[in-house]
């Protein structure tokens, strides 16, 4: 199979491929002036549904810093270091896409029948409406806890990947101020 020699300054850091699916390697500035990149992908072969995987996340890179990738022939690719099942399902109860929310783990409309977003997406989280409505009141409010969700001190925001402090979590979800803001902005 080919696969993605992903090399940091001339050290071999992972050797990524997949039967069947999509390798991606992203260098990206997010935000500006803090690159990092990440080498992942989404692979088709393993279920019905295929999985999200990645070899390295947001690897930081410095000035300086020379990335290379080259493709090779080989038996197998690395195992990837982490898996994760997308959320959206489709037609599932009724017509249409839903989501299990990352932060009450109900199944919630991804479109409500106005036309309106029942929630927003990340790479494998989704906050419902109503989450994210308890979010920014507990924000404002400073509170610590609020229904099912509660305050979280420093952790790794689900939806920009950074690392912040004073985050909202659920049950799998974390959402830092800064994302809810612009959450609660796009519904
Ligand atoms: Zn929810
Ligand atoms: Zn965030």
């Amino acid at each position: 199979m080919i696969c993605l020699d992903v090399s940091l300054n001339g050290e071999r850091l992972t050797r990524a491929g997949l039967r069947r699916g999509v390798v991606t390697v992203i260098v990206d500035q997010l935000p500006p002036g803090a690159p990092s990149f990440t080498v992942g992908g989404m692979d088709t072969a393993r279920s019905r549904n295929h999985e999200y995987v990645h070899w390295l996340q947001r690897k930081k890179l410095k000035c300086g810093h020379e990335m290379s990738v080259r493709i090779v022939e080989a038996s197998r690719a690395h195992k990837p270091m982490q898996r994760e099942r997308p959320v959206l399902r489709e037609g599932h109860r009724t017509e249409g896409t839903f989501a299990e929310c990352s932060f009450c783990g109900r199944d919630r409309p991804h479109k409500l029948p106005s036309g309106a977003t029942g929630g927003i997406l990340g790479v494998s989280t989704f906050i419902c409406r109503s989450c994210s409505c308890v979010a920014q009141q507990m924000k404002e409010q400073k509170a610590s806890q609020a229904l099912h969700l509660q305050r979280v001190d420093r952790a790794q925001c689900s939806f920009c990947q950074q690392t912040r402090r004073g985050l909202i979590g659920g049950v799998v979800g974390r959402v830092c101020s800064a994302c809810i803001r612009k959450i609660v902005e796009t519904m």
